[in-house]
């Protein structure tokens, strides 16, 4: 039974009444219906002054918070108000609703403080990343004001290799843009009918003297392919192959070679790029695509790596609901591989 305001009257005056009449009972000269009339004035004073005081001061006020908080629950967590009014008693209601309500919130402060790690460490990476150039540059622009200056050919190397620094902060700055922008959803996908045989072709050309400078071969399977028509974003998948076959050509081996396969499904093109390379280990194979990640981190920054490449290609393909699979063996190379759906 749900114990209201009535109820709590009802019984608290009839334990009242109960011991007046009792009382009353023994003492001498008290007739019945004295008794009758004692009874029932007591029962109905104490029934109002109690009904007053439960509803009034408690019910009503635990009533107010109630409403408060269902209030805030229908805002914040969109529940149905039918499941808000199945009890009759406040105070069972706002126990069960405060509890719901500080579980929700509790987890919205987990997220929160999730984020808030993340952030810093995002951060502190940032910082640790734009400091790596920026300092190297720095320390070739001081050498030469020092005098190095003076030594023509001396003051060339270190102007390239401040060049190379200030390009490399370019690059880590344009793809920190990059990334923020799709993982903000900012950057809108504009989905078109693309070649992805002629865009591959387009990249092959764009790294060709880094290929010849690795004496890297770079083909496309089947070779007579035409054509590999999907729906994308042209200048997205554009920057995804990139990546992978910039990747396929610094960490694969010297005189090795970089494949672009194409498979053809009902609905679909899986899109491959192999290399034969040394291969990612399985320990770091999980994590490469976590920004910052680097399997060779002398290697990455030696070939002008930000360690974003694989952060953004991931969120890109995402947008293209697609995903990257991974595979790769010791010694022998590493497949980067993603589906889109095909145009028609
Ligand atoms: P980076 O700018 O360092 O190339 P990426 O996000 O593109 O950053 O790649 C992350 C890391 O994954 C690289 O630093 C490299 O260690 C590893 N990696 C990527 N592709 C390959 C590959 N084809 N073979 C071996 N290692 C690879």
């Amino acid at each position: 039974m749900n114990l209201s305001a009535r109820w709590i009257a009802f019984f608290l005056s009839s334990f009242i009444t109960v011991l007046t009449v009792a009382f009353l009972n023994f003492v001498p000269g008290t007739s019945a219906e004295m008794l009758v009339v004692a009874g029932i004035s007591c029962f109905l004073s104490t029934y109002l002054a109690s009904f007053y005081a439960v509803d009034v001061l408690i019910f009503q006020e635990v009533d107010k918070i109630y409403k408060t908080v269902k209030k805030l629950k229908i805002k914040d967590f969109n529940i149905k108000k039918k499941s808000l009014f199945k009890s009759e008693n406040p105070l069972k209601l706002l126990n069960s609703e405060i509890s719901d309500y500080v579980t929700e919130k509790q987890k919205e402060i987990d997220e929160l403080k999730r984020m808030e790690s993340f952030r810093r460490e995002f951060l502190a990476d940032v910082s640790h990343e734009l400091k790596t150039p920026i300092f190297a540059a720095q320390g070739f622009v001081h050498t030469l004001l020092d005098g190095a200056m003076e030594e023509p050919e001396v003051a060339t190397r270190f102007l390239q290799k401040a060049a190379k620094s200030l390009d490399g902060l370019d690059a880590l700055v344009r793809d920190l843009v990059v990334l923020s922008q799709v993982e903000t959803g900012e950057l809108k996908m504009q989905f078109e009918i693309v070649d992805l045989v002629q865009i591959t072709n387009e990249i092959f050309d764009q790294l060709e003297d880094k290929a010849k400078k690795r004496k890297t071969t770079l083909r496309i399977k089947p070779d007579k392919l035409k054509d590999c028509l999907v729906v994308a974003d042209p200048q997205r998948i554009y920057q995804v192959l990139t990546n992978f076959i910039d990747n396929a050509i610094k960490y694969g081996k010297q005189s090795g070679k970089v494949t672009v396969a194409f498979e053809e499904t009902k609905k679909h093109f899986t899109i491959a790029v192999e290399d034969d390379g040394p291969g990612i280990p399985k320990e770091d194979l999980g994590r490469i695509f976590e920004r910052f990640y680097r399997v060779d981190k002398s290697r990455s920054r030696e070939t002008g790596g930000t360690g974003l490449g694989l952060a953004i290609v991931k969120h890109i393909l995402s947008a293209h609901n697609s995903s990257v699979t991974v595979s790769s063996k010791p010694n022998k190379g590493t497949r980067f591989s993603f589906t889109l759906l095909k145009a028609n």
